[in-house]
């Protein structure tokens, strides 16, 4: 079994890499970074975005696994004091793949049109004043926002940037896109729906920008500052990120430990 290790570069992170490695050799698992089936992410959730896009070419392909060396993650289950536990299962039984849908985002600008694939979000944010863009939902215009910004996320995503802007939390299996506004103008002049809208698969929506604006665009830890945007088009990707779990680790009981804590009896 091919695997590769993407650490976050601190130093904790960077020993459990090479311990890692130590204990994969003596199990007879095969470093590759060109052609890797899993993925072992080693620091935080933000570590396992990074791994992801540094495969997504080949997103088909490869499973992840995330070990975290901070609090708990979403994304990574595994803690620093069990790799050995980790090794010996990667190197003897068969993974559970779970599949979590992911955003295609299509950006065009005054030079073209580049497509990312995102596994949190993309998010479109002023940087000088209102956003002021027009939302198309299936070709058809549905609003017109002003605004601090947007954000499309995925169910994986929901827990993220999402979940702080009021959107809803939405199980993965479910496979759909959520747009959810970031402090939206609303009175007698301008109007937004003002609550979140999930958009299942299939569906499309544009965010065309209607004035000559400097935008910054999020592609989940991805950040690019535009001056020229025309509009940016999302849908529900036709590729899934894949994660190998070697024992279960329920949505609703990460939402749980991440945002409740332990519940007292
Ligand atoms: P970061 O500033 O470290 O990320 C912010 C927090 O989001 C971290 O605690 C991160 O966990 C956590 N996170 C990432 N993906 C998550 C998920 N799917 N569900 C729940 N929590 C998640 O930056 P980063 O590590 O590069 O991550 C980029 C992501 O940060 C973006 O995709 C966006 O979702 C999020 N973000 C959130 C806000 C906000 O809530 N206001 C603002 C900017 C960015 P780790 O510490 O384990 O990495
Ligand atoms: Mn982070």
């Amino acid at each position: 079994m091919k695997y590769t290790v993407i650490d976050r570069g601190d130093p904790l992170s960077r020993e459990l890499a090479e311990r890692f490695h130590q204990l994969a050799g003596s199990r007879g698992l095969t470093p590759s970074e060109e052609s890797p089936e899993i993925v072992v992410s080693i620091g935080g959730d933000g570590t396992l975005l990074e791994a992801f896009h540094q495969y997504v070419d080949r997103i088909a392909s490869v499973s992840f696994v995330g070990i975290h060396t901070g609090h708990l993650g979403f994304f990574a289950d595994w803690q620093k004091d069990e790799l050995e536990e980790l090794v010996e299962l990667m190197a003897s039984e068969t993974p559970n793949i779970v599949r979590y849908p992911l955003a295609e985002i299509e950006v065009e600008t005054a030079s073209g049109v580049t497509r990312y694939t995102a596994v949190n979000e993309a998010t479109i944010k002023g940087v000088d004043g209102t956003v002021v863009s027009q939302i198309n939902i299936n070709d058809e215009i549905f609003e017109m926002f002003r605004g601090d910004g947007i954000v499309i996320s995925t169910p994986p995503g929901s827990t993220a940037y999402n979940k702080s802007v009021g959107g809803a939390i939405v199980h993965p299996h479910i496979e759909a896109l959520q747009i959810a506004e970031i402090a939206s103008i609303n009175n007698r002049v301008y109007r937004t729906l003002g609550s979140s809208v999930l958009l299942p698969k299939h569906h499309h929506c544009d965010i065309i920008s209607k004035k000559e604006q400097r935008l910054t665009l999020t592609i989940d830890h991805l950040y690019f500052l535009i001056n020229d945007l025309r509009s940016v088009r999302c849908r529900v990707s036709n590729d899934k990120i894949s994660f190998a779990r070697y024992r279960p680790f329920p949505f609703w009981n990460r939402v749980r430990e991440a945002f409740l804590g332990d519940y007292e009896q």
